[in-house]
């Protein structure tokens, strides 16, 4: 699983080491070259022997890795934990339930859909935004 890096610690003015971006989110220093080398996070001062990243580069380098990470879903889709991807669910195994929840001002009802993982068979949940009534 992606680790998630919380970019808030990242300051915008200022450069960093790859050295000093490991030790900022605990990971090891060859990941930080490796997001240089293939995932094209650009440095500063090809010139000198440091390597050196700028704040600003830092942060929307791991914004835009989190954005891709980011699954959509469609609404016959659900998010398997197993699979690590969208999944459709078993034809048959979806089911509509109360959460036993309310939510909003009117408590309506919480609904979550149900289903099986098409691909592995891992139960799926999915908490549904708004009261339908079909
Ligand atoms: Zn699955």
């Amino acid at each position: 699983m992606p680790k998630r890096y919380n970019t808030r610690l990242i300051k915008q003015r200022r450069s960093y080491s790859p050295s000093q971006i490991a030790k900022l989110f605990s990971i090891d220093r060859k990941t930080c070259f490796r997001w240089i080398k293939d995932k094209e996070l650009k440095v500063l001062g090809l010139n000198t022997n440091q390597t050196l990243i700028s704040g600003v580069d830092l942060k929307e380098f791991l914004d835009k890795e989190k954005a891709e990470r980011k699954t959509k879903l469609e609404e016959n889709e659900f998010f398997c934990m197993k699979c690590h991807k969208a999944v459709r669910a078993k034809t048959g195994s979806e089911n509509i339930v109360k959460t036993g929840k309310t939510i909003g001002k009117d408590s309506k009802d919480q609904l979550k859909k149900i289903g099986l993982c098409e691909l592995c068979g891992t139960k799926l949940n999915k908490l549904l935004s708004v009261y339908r009534k079909d």
